[in-house]
């Protein structure tokens, strides 16, 4: 196959670094000095001091292949995984930078010259939106390019002003689909059926010129620059003719796997596109130091490691199976990322060790749930029982919720929170009295963790 994702990888670094680009290499998916930030979930994460104008480097032009997580924070797609044909928690961020070097004239010609002569995509089966008063965008498209003005669009603050978190670098931002043909449910960007696959978001070219301040504010930064994202995944589809990211080379290597494992005799494919999102995530954030845990990232690493296992048991895999797959994701990704290979035992025992820790509650607390459904009056699963199953069973509250979701059910929250309230007051009043509170199962113990929002903190560390 001509155009596999290692090859796509290495034609894009090629070909910025022939533009004069600096080869760097992906940052650890922990941010490194940004409580503000989960996990790394864009190529400019590690350029965030030098947009500022807080750091300087040795060089104005930067290329990266940028391993992203977006499991949590602003930009949060683990509820998308299995539902859309684009979206993964982990996924490669392809990504040219220039710090106060050239704007928007050269970005754009550099992306359209990559699609359409390095990759040779048809001009036809491209679309192009810009920020909604940046006719010099606009301009540079319609005139200098001469882009039909049938397939190109303005776009509003949520498509097209791009930020990495609430606060840090920002600015308008100019993007470009690929149609992948009426066979495929959605419409073009900006329609209100733009949400479908048809047309899907490939490239994002982000004109940074603004700091975001915690009260919202923006100001201008030095120099204005630029940073743009391909997802490596959505651009392999598109070159290997398949309108799923799922169908590429990578992951069907890892569904193979997967199948191998003994899942194949189920038509389940979602479980099988879950487990392989999962697998990438979970071997990287293990790679880059986070084990799971009751709190904050560990929290959310755990969160995607019990997903997966209850997927796996979906497929009828009984017994650990999921550490089984770091092997075959290093046979596809160790070479662009060695870390992968050089900790594969370590990985694979955390992995093992999570899934024997859930094995001894997942039974139990799935025939708790499947009792509940079945005494249901109505569509939503009570927040005593959901208590119950992430107390006792150490079903993560977004676990249950992706159980409910399967069947067209919802869960209460606020009960949820009421049950937890009150067995954190039973357990204060418990406590003067000296009971021995080692008696009672405690299996997920949330440590509130006050570094992000009110709001995030409900959805994301629960
Ligand atoms: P979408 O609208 O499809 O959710 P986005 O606008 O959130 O994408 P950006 O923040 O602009 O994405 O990120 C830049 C590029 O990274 C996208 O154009 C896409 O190619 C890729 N990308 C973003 N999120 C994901 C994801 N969850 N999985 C795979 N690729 C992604
Ligand atoms: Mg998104
Ligand atoms: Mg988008
Ligand atoms: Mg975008």
């Amino acid at each position: 196959q001509q155009w596999s994702s290692n090859a796509i990888r290495s034609a894009f670094l090629e070909y910025f670094q022939e533009h004069g680009h600096t080869l760097v290499s992906s940052s650890s998916l922990v941010p490194s000095n940004d409580p503000t930030l989960l996990f790394t979930n864009a190529g400019m994460v590690q350029f965030k001091e030098v947009f500022l104008g807080l750091e300087e480097r040795n060089y104005s032009r930067a290329v990266s292949s940028q391993r992203c997580v977006r499991a949590g924070g602003k930009h949060n797609d683990l509820e998308n995984v299995g539902y859309t044909a684009r979206h993964h928690t982990f996924f490669e961020m392809l990504g040219n930078f220039s710090f106060g070097d050239y704007f928007k004239h050269e970005t754009i010609r550099y992306a359209w010259d990559f699609l359409t002569n390095v990759l040779g995509l048809p001009e036809d089966k491209l679309w192009v939106t810009v920020y909604e008063d940046d006719d010099e965008a606009a301009n540079i498209w319609l005139e200098d390019l001469q882009v039909s003005p049938e397939r190109f669009s303005r776009c509003g603050e949520k498509d097209n002003f791009w930020s990495m978190g609430d606060t840090g670098p920002c600015g308008p931002c100019s993007e470009i689909f690929y149609d992948h043909g009426p066979e495929v449910a959605g419409g073009p960007p900006g329609s209100p059926e733009a949400d479908g696959d048809r047309y899907i978001e490939i490239w994002n070219l982000v004109f940074t010129q603004f700091d975001r301040d915690s009260q919202g504010h923006l100001h201008p930064i030095p120099k204005p620059s630029v940073d743009t994202g391909m997802g490596l995944e959505r651009i392999a589809a598109v070159m290997q003719g398949v309108h799923n990211n799922y169908d590429i080379d990578l992951f069907q290597h890892l569904i193979k796997a997967i199948d191998a494992l003994g899942a194949g005799d189920t038509d389940n494919q979602i479980s099988r596109q879950v487990i392989a999102d999962h697998i990438r995530s979970v071997a990287f954030l293990i790679t880059d130091g986070v084990l799971p845990s009751n709190e904050n990232r560990g929290y959310v690493l755990r969160r995607i490691l019990r997903r997966a296992i209850r997927h796996g048991h979906k497929l009828g895999l009984r017994g650990p199976f999921f550490h089984k797959l770091v092997g075959p994701l290093g046979e596809k990704m160790g070479d662009a990322y060695q870390e992968l290979l050089k900790k594969r035992e370590a990985i694979e025992k955390i992995i093992l060790q999570e899934e024997k820790r859930f094995a001894e509650t997942l039974d139990q607390g799935l025939k708790l749930l499947e009792e509940t459904v079945a005494r249901l009056d109505g569509t939503e699963i009570p927040g005593e029982a959901v208590f119950k199953l992430y107390d006792t069973y150490g079903f993560p509250i977004d676990l249950t919720a992706d159980i409910a979701r399967e069947r067209g059910l919802t869960i209460d929250n606020d009960g949820f929170r009421a049950a937890m309230d009150a067995q954190r007051a039973r357990g204060r009043a418990a406590s003067r009295f000296q009971m021995d509170m080692s008696k009672f199962p405690k299996i997920d113990k949330v440590t509130e963790f006050t570094g992000y929002d009110q709001t995030e903190q409900q959805t994301e560390i629960i």
